[in-house]
């Protein structure tokens, strides 16, 4: 009888946990990749050459998910036109800011990596180049795998299509000396990168972004780094997303 008593109890316990409402960790995911291309026509971003960074991120943003998508994976954008995802009234600029990239990272939904696309704009005509931020407070050790395979590949597609970017490497976004510490852009729920593609301030670099060629090279690092780094994701995605992952050769 007590064999009988466990064998029900078992069942029982089967039955709670079949009835029982799924877990934070079999929620599947709403897309592979969160893209969010940077700034909107309220915010602009950097501005120079005859290019505004607001238009160049959602160009570049719309060719890196055609790339992705070729390539099998789903991709979220956190905005597919040129405004803002919130108010952007807040009279604090930093709020404004805080709630602007939130409303961003809620917007893609739950995703295995949130890249925001960006082009870099300094005072010093002089600086020029590519550079990749993450936050190594938070999903460190992956966020830093993501940057480093983005910045990676996006200094070489841009020199096989014949420009030679300076390659400034990956930061951490608190060397980028916002007074609020760490983007809000990588503050998300998943691993995140930030890249600045190139300086839209600088003569040389413009002149490279008005050519189809590189906007189309850049969007290949992105989708080459994002690539490189999901096949990397041994743990991330519920298991039957194993089967549709594209080969990472
Ligand atoms: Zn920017």
């Amino acid at each position: 009888m007590a064999r009988l008593g466990v064998l029900l109890c078992s069942a029982a316990v089967l039955l709670v946990l079949w009835a029982a409402p799924a877990s934070g960790e079999s929620v599947p995911f709403d897309a592979d990749i969160g893209l969010d291309p940077g700034h909107s026509y309220i915010d602009v971003g950097a501005v120079g050459g005859g290019l505004r960074e607001f238009e160049v991120n959602l160009d570049t943003a719309l060719r890196v998910k055609g790339l992705l998508e070729a390539r099998r994976y789903s991709v979220n954008l956190s905005r597919s036109d040129n405004g803002p995802v919130s108010a952007m009234n807040h009279p604090d600029p930093t709020e404004r800011i805080r709630i602007e990239q939130e409303a961003r990272i809620a917007a893609v939904g739950r995703v295995r990596c949130y890249v925001s696309i960006n082009f870099n704009g300094l005072g010093n005509p002089r600086l020029s180049g590519t550079e990749t931020y993450y936050n190594p407070d938070n999903f460190g050790e992956q966020s830093y795998r993501l940057a480093e395979a983005l910045q990676r590949n996006m200094v070489s597609v841009l020199w096989e299509a014949g420009y030679q970017a300076v390659d400034r490497g990956v930061k951490s976004d608190l060397l980028a000396g916002k007074p609020y510490g760490h983007f809000f852009s990588l503050r998300g729920p998943q691993p995140s990168a930030t890249v600045e593609g190139l300086f839209l301030t600088n003569p040389s670099d413009a002149d490279a972004l008005w050519q189809d060629e590189i906007r189309q090279a850049i969007a290949e690092g992105y989708s080459r780094g994002i690539s490189d780094f999901l096949a990397g994701e041994t743990t991330a995605g519920p298991a039957e997303r194993s089967e549709g992952e594209p080969n990472s050769l």
